[in-house]
């Protein structure tokens, strides 16, 4: 990946993409203090492209900088345009957007007091995460033997590199096992999300999804489907859920900038509903897909145009 024609913007400036390197004693590397973004950009169906909530992603950036006491040496307004520029000067018409600060090479020690904070953002284009037959026939997934991150250790509202750590593990004993991907429950056994997405679990029309307090990333894709539910006169509810409430549910679906809205078909062997992507799934990814390909005209403030 590292070798390859394009431009990534670093610290302020376009550079070749074979060039954009850092110090092997770079403190995020060693420590795992550093923080990034997940985001994308669509080809509409006017031929535009336009970034998806591309604000609220900076925004949380910039929070997930302020929870692991970072400070950004740039502007969201600066952190915006260098995602549009970045996806100009590689000629995207649709991909993946990736944004990471972390603490540089000054100093190591665990204090990341004194240290420099770095930025850059590269783009990719990038399809379905899960798999294009994923997101029509749905996923297998499996409750995974790793436990999400309690809300008071690494911090579970920052979208922190070392968190992943934790995903990466369940993401692998998932896929090692034949799943497509893992489900973490929270310290006290209750759902919390996927190794890199938001969960919905639908029973009798109404949709549900764990509270925040279950430690699961304040997910903009989850907040997406809120509104999508509100427009579609959906109930949505957020509280606790056990894991045997996800196996008796009539749908469940995972959400998130990578993996959109991808229905979930089986959970540890275990026939969800009617075994394929549900009714109301359906009708919430169809929404997903008008809002952020530019046919939904109430959400076109969330599409910022290259
Ligand atoms: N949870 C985790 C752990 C994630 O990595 C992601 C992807 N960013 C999500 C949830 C979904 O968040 P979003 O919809 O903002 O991409």
């Amino acid at each position: 990946m590292s070798d390859r024609d394009g431009k990534i913007w670093m610290d302020g400036q376009l550079v070749e993409w074979r060039d954009a390197k850092i110090h092997v004693l770079s403190h995020t590397l060693h420590y795992g203090c550093g923080a990034f973004e997940g985001v994308r950009a669509y080809k509409g169906d006017d031929g535009s492209t336009a970034i998806f909530r591309l604000e609220e992603h900076t925004k949380r950036l910039f929070n997930s900088a302020k929870i692991l006491r970072m400070t950004i040496p740039f502007t969201q307004d600066e952190v915006n345009q260098a995602q549009i520029e970045v996806i100009r000067a590689n000629k995207l018409e649709s991909g993946y957007l990736r944004p990471l600060t972390w603490v540089g090479d000054k100093k190591l020690g665990v204090s990341t007091k004194g240290n420099d904070i770095h930025l850059m953002v590269a783009a990719w284009p990038w399809g379905a995460y899960l798999g294009e037959e994923g997101m029509k026939r749905g996923i297998r997934v499996k409750i995974s033997s790793y436990t999400r991150h309690h809300v008071n250790i690494t911090m579970t509202q920052a979208k922190a590199v070392s968190n992943y750590t934790n995903s990466i593990l369940a993401n692998r004993e998932a896929t090692d096992d034949g799943y497509d991907e893992a489900v973490l429950l929270d310290a006290s056994g209750f759902v919390s999300e996927g190794a890199g997405e938001n969960i919905f679990v639908v029973k009798d029309g109404v949709i549900y999804t764990p509270d925040l307090s279950a430690g699961a990333l304040n997910g903009i894709t989850r907040n997406t489907v809120l509104h999508i539910c509100r427009d579609l006169g959906l109930e949505l509810v957020q509280k606790r859920i056990t894991r045997d409430e996800v196996y008796i549910s009539d749908e469940v679906f995972f959400t998130g900038t990578a993996a959109e809205v991808t229905p979930i078909r089986e959970i540890d062997r275990i026939e969800i509903g009617s075994g394929s992507r549900g009714p109301i799934t359906e009708k919430i990814q169809s929404a997903f897909f008008d809002i952020v390909n530019g046919r939904n005209p109430k959400y076109a403030h969330w599409l910022s145009k290259v």
